[in-house]
C-alpha cells in the first residue's frame, strides 16, 4: 500500500516590490545616450530586467525601456 501523500499548498506570498529606483536618487531620466549604464539593466540573453529586478519606479522604468530600445536601434546595446 502507498502512502498517502499529503496535498500540499503552494503558499504563494505577494512581494511588495522593493522600490530603489537609480534615477530617482539622481534626479535623472533614462536616456539612450548613456548606454553603458542602461546596460546593467539587460541580461546576458539581452532581455530588458524588470521591475522587480531593477527596482524601477514604475515611471522610470517605463522610460528605461524606451530608452533601451532606442540605444537598440542605434546598435549600442545588443538585442539577444
Ligand atoms: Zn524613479
Amino acid at each position: 500500500m502507498a502512502k498517502k501523500q499529503k496535498k500540499r499548498r503552494k503558499i504563494i506570498k505577494v512581494r511588495p516590490i522593493s522600490v530603489n529606483c537609480a534615477f530617482c536618487e539622481t534626479k535623472t531620466d533614462p536616456d539612450y545616450k548613456a548606454y553603458e549604464f542602461l546596460s546593467k539593466y539587460v541580461s546576458e540573453r539581452g532581455r530588458v530586467a524588470d521591475r522587480e529586478r531593477s527596482g524601477n519606479c514604475a515611471k522610470h522604468q517605463r522610460k528605461m525601456t524606451t530608452a533601451i530600445k532606442r540605444a537598440r536601434h542605434l546598435g549600442l546595446i545588443l538585442y539577444a
